[in-house]
């Protein structure tokens, strides 16, 4: 049976976190495929390199200097032979961006984005197979544009399950008799005119899922900084209690509302195989962490709270106060999606319908000018979307004590604020 595990950027911060990935994999010993994100904060930084670039404000070879560095740094501390090959090809790498950025831009933001900011996954990956590689645990290097195909949405590439599928059984061939490793990127895919696409933001873990599935493998494994799936960020929130086990079901409400353990898209395929999902800690890989699987316990009652800042309120209504029906909203929605913006709260009213989207520097003002066009619109920035799942009186003072609430949504489970601090 096959492995499927997952170290994103926290995991691969520093040469030491490096070593660490080598001595958790040492843990297992069976077949494994190991997707890796990009570096600590690496896609951060490269994005910054995109907007320079973009913008021609001068500073393009000042961000890029900075990811180089970043990655010479933890090169030089994991290997001490500096004749290895892999500062070579990490040079190479740095050159395929070079290239890019060398004339200016003639195509759109999301195609230059996937393009330059994909280049950490290839730059992790590489490092971290090499580095095992030396310290004697074998592994095969694998791209995996070559396996997972998508269309040509950047920035949110669509999946061609069928084809990929093919290409995974091709491309990923484990030997019974003896332990094969495979290290590849996640985020990342191709379409099939062989440019570089994206899955979004956080989307190694979609990567992991979509490689387990196709390979029916027995499980999955996202090692993290923390202990498992916890029912609060512990950023916002003292006294958070881990989540022993929960349902496929439970995980995937919580990731869609905003739990950031864990990409929503990641929860579908392995549910449709039954694979459970173990979320551990890269740093106690001996603790239990959280299991995802078709069981249900007690511990979905546990309530679970999900903060989301930086939150735009967007009121949308005709400009001759008439209502908004469903010819409307179809074109609103249309928008929506011409612009690749997700809706992470709706609401309507007899003559208004409101949307609550995250802020994106790049995208949300001319998504509201384009909205301005045929609608009256009104805004409000700033704003924090709450969830509490299995919320009850005491949880929701918890949350809204002091806050202005601009809307409320309650279900049987789940209640919803948008608040203003
Ligand atoms: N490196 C990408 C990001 O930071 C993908 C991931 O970490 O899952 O969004
Ligand atoms: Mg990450």
């Amino acid at each position: 049976m096959i492995k499927v595990f997952k170290f994103g950027g926290a995991s691969v911060k520093n040469a030491e976190a490096v070593k660490n990935v080598g001595e958790v994999i040492k843990l297992h010993p069976g077949n494994l495929v190991v997707v890796i994100s990009a570096m600590g904060k690496t896609t951060n930084e490269l994005e910054k390199v995109v907007e320079s670039y973009l913008d021609k404000d001068g500073k393009v070879n000042e961000h890029l200097q900075a990811v180089k560095d970043f990655h010479t740094n933890i090169l030089n501390d994991l290997f001490k032979n500096k004749t290895h090959s892999i500062f070579n090809e990490v040079h190479n790498t740095f050159v395929e961006i070079e290239w890019e950025i060398e004339d200016d831009a003639v195509r759109e933001y999301d195609y230059v984005y996937d393009q330059i900011v994909s280049v950490g996954e290839v730059l992790s990956t590489k490092i971290v197979s090499a580095y095992l590689n030396e310290i004697g645990i074998n592994n095969k290097w694998k791209d995996i544009r070559n396996i997972i195909q998508t269309d040509n949405t950047y920035r949110n590439a669509k999946i061609d399950w069928k084809l990929t599928d093919e290409l995974v059984q091709k491309e990923l061939k484990f030997d019974n008799e003896k332990q094969s490793i495979f290290i590849t990127q996640g985020f990342i895919g191709s379409s099939s005119e062989l440019f570089t696409t994206t899955l979004g933001r956080e989307g190694s873990d979609f990567s992991a899922g979509i490689l387990a599935y196709c390979l029916n493998a027995e499980n999955v494994t996202i090692w993290k900084d923390v202990p498992g799936m916890l029912n609060a960020d512990p950023k916002w929130f003292d006294n958070t209690i881990k989540l022993d086990n929960i349902s496929y079901l439970e995980a995937v409400e919580l990731a869609y509302y905003g739990a950031s353990v864990i990409h929503p898209k990641t929860i579908k395929p392995l549910q449709n195989k039954s694979i459970p999902l173990y979320i551990k800690s890269f740093v106690s890989p001996h603790n239990d962490g959280t299991l995802i699987n078709n069981e249900t316990k007690q511990d979905s009652l546990i309530p679970s709270f999900i903060f989301k800042m930086n939150q735009v309120l967007i009121s949308i209504s005709a400009k001759d106060y008439s209502f908004i029906m469903e010819d409307s909203l179809s074109h609103i929605f249309g928008i929506f999606s011409t612009f690749n913006v997700p809706i992470n709260l709706m609401q309507n009213s007899a003559i208004s319908f409101s949307v609550c989207v995250d802020f994106d520097s790049q995208k949300t003002m001319l998504l509201i000018d384009q909205l301005k066009k045929d609608y009256k619109i009104l805004y409000n920035d700033n704003l924090e979307l709450v969830t509490i799942r299995h919320y009850d009186t005491a949880t929701i003072k918890r949350v809204t004590d002091k806050k202005e609430l601009l809307v409320e949504q309650r279900s049987r489970n789940t209640i919803r604020f948008i608040m203003k601090n």
